[in-house]
């Protein structure tokens, strides 16, 4: 008999989402324009300590519209983390540029910061600091490579909303920084993204950017070529019931985490368990990642879990490896750390949907597997 699938993640909803989203409607805001989307940037931009945010369709169109807002052009070349999601690499080749990666410490996920500075040269012009899978990135020799070169640092804190760096929101750090609102992501609009930043003119440029560059004084008149970009009114309601929310998110989800790793703990030769903290921050688990150590891989073990009906997801494909990159991108040193991880790593279900009974169970059937 097939067993109904444990799913990898459902989105998290605090209830208040459909009575806001319907007024919205009942008030005849439905595309991008409307009060609700001033509220929920202004709600935003408070919650990450930043002076400007600007709402847009979604995380990737955050990680475009960044890129172009900061100045990144052809010739240009952006130090990129080679785990992460695929977005990072395309915002940067969509503005012209060469994105030039970066290996991962193989514990924490994040980029390594100490292999960025022997890919630094004149064409270098900025740093993409990805925060990944709930700890945040090492920032300090981020911002001090940073300044040494003159470049811009773009954050990318889609998978970091609510956490901090030594104290510090996650998404305050960048000259721009972006999140994504996807249904996985802790505080979710569907689909939908935010740029946020404290300089007015970057500001500007991602307003208008995301707007088709409309022109204020000659409407159809357009000096320059933008996105339709724009978060929806819909969108924006649903984020609003969505922000108060995050803390009861973050604390479900490291309730989980502290569930998995008693069932999965003192098997230490068998699989690498996530860092619960480290000197940047407590983990907020935006997954809950497991590495195997032995013999076994990705697609053998997830396979024989979704036959016990218990869903997983593998680990970023490394961007070093994306065929659809190759032609953007130089082959660079051995990114030996995520080009391994590949193979080795699944994440585990987590949710509103998981209940204690639940994990027990999908620890059983690894352990089982794995033994
Ligand atoms: C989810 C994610 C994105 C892309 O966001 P979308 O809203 O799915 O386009 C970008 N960067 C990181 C690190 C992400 O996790």
């Amino acid at each position: 008999m097939e067993k109904k699938l444990i799913p990898v993640s459902t989105p998290f909803l605090s209830g208040k989402e459909a009575s806001i989203v319907s007024e919205s409607i009942g008030k005849g805001w439905i595309s991008s324009g409307g009060p609700y989307i001033l509220e929920f940037e202004d709600k935003f931009k408070k919650l990450n300590n930043r002076l400007y945010a600007s709402s847009c369709s979604s995380g990737t169109a955050a990680l475009i519209l960044a890129l172009q807002a900061i100045g990144i052009k052809e010739g240009d070349e952006v130090i990129v983390p080679n785990f992460t999601i695929i977005s990072c690499a395309q915002a940067v080749i969509e503005a012209g540029a060469k994105p030039v990666f970066v290996d991962c410490d193989p514990h924490t996920y994040n980029m390594d910061t100490s292999k960025i500075e022997a890919k630094i040269n004149k064409s270098t012009k900025a740093i993409m600091a990805v925060h990944i899978y709930g700890l945040s990135c090492d920032i300090d020799p981020i911002l001090e490579l940073a300044k040494k070169y003159n470049l811009k640092i773009i954050e990318d804190a889609a998978q970091a909303h609510g956490q901090t760096y030594k104290g510090k929101p996650c998404g305050s750090f960048g000259d721009v920084s972006v999140f994504s609102f996807y249904a996985n992501k802790h505080i979710t609009t569907g689909e939908g993204g935010m740029v946020l930043t404290d300089d007015l003119s970057i500001f500007k440029k991602v307003q208008s950017l995301k707007n088709l560059c409309f022109n204020n004084h000659s409407r159809f008149k357009h000096e320059k070529l933008g996105y339709n970009f724009r978060m929806t009114s819909l969108q924006a309601a649903f984020g609003i019931a969505q922000i108060d929310n995050l803390p009861k998110v973050i604390e479900t989800k490291k309730a989980q985490a502290d569930f998995y790793m008693k069932c999965l703990g003192g098997h230490d030769n068998l699989l690498q368990l996530p860092i619960a903290k480290n000197d940047f921050c407590d983990n907020h688990y935006w997954v809950f990642p497991i590495v195997f150590k032995k013999e076994h891989t990705f697609p053998e073990v997830s396979k024989e879990l979704k036959a016990k009906g218990i869903e997983t997801r593998p680990f970023f494909y490394p961007l070093s490896k994306q065929p659809a990159l190759k032609k953007y991108s130089s082959t660079s040193s051995p990114m030996k750390k995520s080009e391994g991880l590949y193979e080795k790593g699944i994440y585990l279900p987590m949710g509103p949907h998981l209940t204690e009974e639940k994990i027990n169970y999908i620890c059983d059937c690894l352990l089982e597997l794995i033994s």
